[in-house]
């Protein structure tokens, strides 16, 4: 059994919009760590070795479906909620913007 160290390197871009928050995930890529020793930068198009030649997809693609998923797609934050509580209730969007132009005018 190989041994392969794996570190996802990402970031969360935070927007600040009228209504709140909005966070997207921007997955930059995967350093995997193969076990002949050579730290390789993965992606989709990048799984193999450039030292002993070994093909990573496996590992690139259970970590990509473990980190790069939705618990990391959907951050839990308390602005993130009150964004998404927003958007589900449209109406209440729609009020607010009024109101928001009526101050505004
Ligand atoms: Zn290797």
């Amino acid at each position: 059994m190989s041994k392969v160290k794996v570190r996802i390197e990402g970031h969360y871009e935070v927007e600040d919009l009228p209504y709140g928050k909005d966070y997207v995930w921007v997955p930059a890529h995967a350093l995997i760590e193969c076990d002949c020793g050579q730290v390789m930068d993965a992606d989709e198009h990048h799984t193999t070795c450039p030292n002993c030649g070994a093909d990573r997809a496996d590992v690139l693609r259970e970590v990509a479906g473990r980190h790069l998923g939705d618990e990391v797609l959907h951050p839990w934050h308390p602005d993130y909620e009150v964004w998404r509580t927003f958007k589900e209730n449209r109406t209440e969007y729609q009020e607010w913007l009024e109101l928001r132009s009526l101050d505004q005018g």
